[in-house]
Parts: C-alpha cells; structure tokens; sequence
C-alpha cells in the first residue's frame, strides 16, 4: 500500500495515467473519470479515460468526453495505454469484474492501482484506496480526494466541478436519497462556486431524451408493471421484442425503475430485461431492505442498500420466477 506522501510524490512529476470505471458507466462512473480527469490534465500528466463499454447519450456532454477511449471499440489501443500507465485509477468500483475483459489488463499491469469508490467489499488489488461506503457517489470522493488529500482545492476549475456535481446529482437521486448529507450539500455549493450551472446539468441530464424513450416508458408502465401486494413489490418486465420495437439504446432504461418504487406501498423495485446474451435485474428499494443482499445472493451481482444490480443466464421467465420464489424469505421485512 501506498501512503499519503508517496501518492503525493508519484503525482508530482507527470505521468501517464489511466482512469476506468465500471461496465455500463452511469452519471457518477462518468462524472467521477472525467472530474479526475479534468484535473490530472491540468498538471501535465498524460490522462486517458478507458470505459469498458458504450455509454448512454445523456452523458457525451462532459468536458473530456470527446478524449474518451472505450474498451469494446479499441481493444488494442485501450491495452497498450494500460499497459504503459504509471497509474490506473479505478473509479465507482472495487472489483476487477466489474470492468470485464480490462480486468486481466489492469490486474497484470506495473502501474500502481489507486481506487476511489463507495461501494461494499473491496476486491484487494489496489495499491491505495479512497474509499467511504457512507459517500454518496464516487465523483463526492474525487472531491475529497483532490481538496482534502491532494491539498489542491484552486485546481477544482469550471470543468471539474461540471463533471463531479453530474456525478453526485446522479448518484443522490437528484439531492434526494438518503445518503445526501448536508456535507455533500456543501460540496455542491462548493461545485456551483467553482463554476457548475446546476439547472444546465439537469437540463443535459433529465431533459434530453429521445420521444422513443418516453413511449418506451409509457409501454413500461402500462404493460410490463406488475404489482405483488403481499409482498409490497413491483416489478417492470421487459422483453428483447420491446427493446426492438421500441429502439432502445444504453440509457433508456435508466431511472425507470424507479417509477415502480414511486408507488406508496412499494418497498421493493425491480427492472427486469432481457438483453442479448443475459437478462440483467435493477432493484431499488425503501428504508433498510436490503437489494444488495439480494444481487449479490442469486444474481452475481452487488451494488448498495437501496440500489442494486445483477444478472443472470436463465431466460427471462425463469429469472422472474426465481425472483418471486426469493420473496417470502424476505416477507417480514417487506410487509413491516
Ligand atoms: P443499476 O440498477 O443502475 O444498473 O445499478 C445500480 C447499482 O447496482 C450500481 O450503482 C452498482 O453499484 C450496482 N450494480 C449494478 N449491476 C451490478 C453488477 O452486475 N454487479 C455488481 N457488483 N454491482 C452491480
Ligand atoms: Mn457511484
């Protein structure tokens, strides 16, 4: 492990640096890599940000987008600059899964590993962790990251507060969850000082949807919620055709899960879809139940109490029943 001042020391001289994050990078992954990004820049080390896959329309916007690498459509290039870099940060995830096939590549590299994120049990592969499982997003890390042990708050320019404060809107539900402490309320001040407009943000982020994205939701709720009162959950079951019809890209499921969660008896929320080669779950839910533990138990998954992921081989139907099947052990906390 790396300590504070051999951190300090290796970021002193430029360096040629890798930032990654997590598959199917959302508004906190995207945000946190390229608010580090924007400021690693401005201290001459040589910076590219490596997704492993696409990433939704909603987030090209960000300053450093168009430098962006991602792995499935430069795989040779992607391994070389891994290979080369002095340093990988690994952003919004703890475990090498979660970047793919980049996994092996940034597992076997010389570089030093440095991980900033907020998510429960970390992988051990790092050489220095920023770590806080109360933080609510990881762009909310490369702030303190950068102000509190880097000790370079002035560098927090327009550019990178744009990209952290989309990263922590994202990641808080808008300010809304229950992770949005007044500290991170502060951070935000702070961000909108450095120079974020927060009503473009929003703007970028919320109201920039295809009209096929809101037919698509509109199909949703009226032909794929299902409601299971006994167990105060809902699910939303989306099949290939569906995506098909309705032109469905990276992103457009996003947040839809969370109408089924908007519904007052509900304390669980699933998504349910059925992609090419797997049917991948969303769970959101209220108060202490506890999504994670579901992913994590049956659908090689994981993520955090309230919001949660995973997948799984089965058809779709299989992955539904399997699921209804799981909710009786949890009926207790469920019905409280
Ligand atoms: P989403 O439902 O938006 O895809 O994911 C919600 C949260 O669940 C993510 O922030 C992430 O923490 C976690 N998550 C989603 N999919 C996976 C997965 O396949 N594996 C793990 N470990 N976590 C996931
Ligand atoms: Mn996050």
């Amino acid at each position: 492990m790396l300590d504070i001042a051999s951190l300090k020391n290796l970021l002193n001289q430029p360096k040629k640096i890798v930032i990654t994050t997590h598959h199917k990078p959302d508004g906190d992954a995207m945000g946190s890599s390229l608010g580090l990004y924007n400021y690693l820049i401005q201290q001459g080390h040589h910076t590219t940000v490596i997704t492993p896959s696409d990433y939704p329309d909603f987030l090209t916007w960000m300053p450093g987008n168009e430098e962006v690498v991602i792995y499935t459509d430069n795989k040779e290039r992607s391994a070389q600059l891994i290979a080369e870099a002095d340093i990988v940060f690994c952003l919004d995830f703890n475990n090498l899964s979660r970047i793919n096939e980049m996994g092996e590549l940034v597992r076997a590299a010389d570089a030093k590993k440095i991980m900033i994120d907020h998510h429960l049990e970390p992988e051990d592969f790092d050489d220095y962790r920023h770590w806080d499982i109360n933080a609510c997003a990881a762009a909310q890390l490369v702030h303190s990251f950068i102000t509190d042990i880097l000790d370079n708050k002035k560098l927090i320019n327009k550019d990178v507060a744009t990209c952290l404060y989309t990263g922590i809107m994202t990641d808080s539900g808008s300010f809304r969850l229950p992770n949005t402490t007044s500290s991170v309320h502060r951070v935000i001040a702070d961000l909108i000082d450095a120079g974020a407009v927060n009503y473009r943000i929003h703007e970028l982020v919320y109201n920039s949807a295809s009209e096929n994205r809101l037919r698509f939701l509109g199909h949703c709720l009226s032909s794929c919620l299902e409601i299971l009162p006994e167990f105060n959950t809902a699910l939303i079951v989306v099949n290939k055709q569906d995506l098909q019809k309705y032109d469905v890209n990276t992103g457009d499921t996003e947040g839809i899960v969370n109408y089924a969660l908007s519904i007052a008896s509900i304390r669980l929320a699933a998504f349910i879809v059925e992609r090419d080669d797997k049917v991948k779950l969303s769970l959101r839910s209220k108060g202490d139940f506890p999504a994670n533990e579901i992913c994590k138990l049956y659908f090689s998954g994981g993520g955090h109490r309230n919001a949660a992921g995973g997948q799984s081989s089965a058809s779709l139907q299989e992955v539904v029943n399997q699921l209804k099947q799981i909710l009786p052990e949890y009926k207790k906390l469920l019905i409280q």
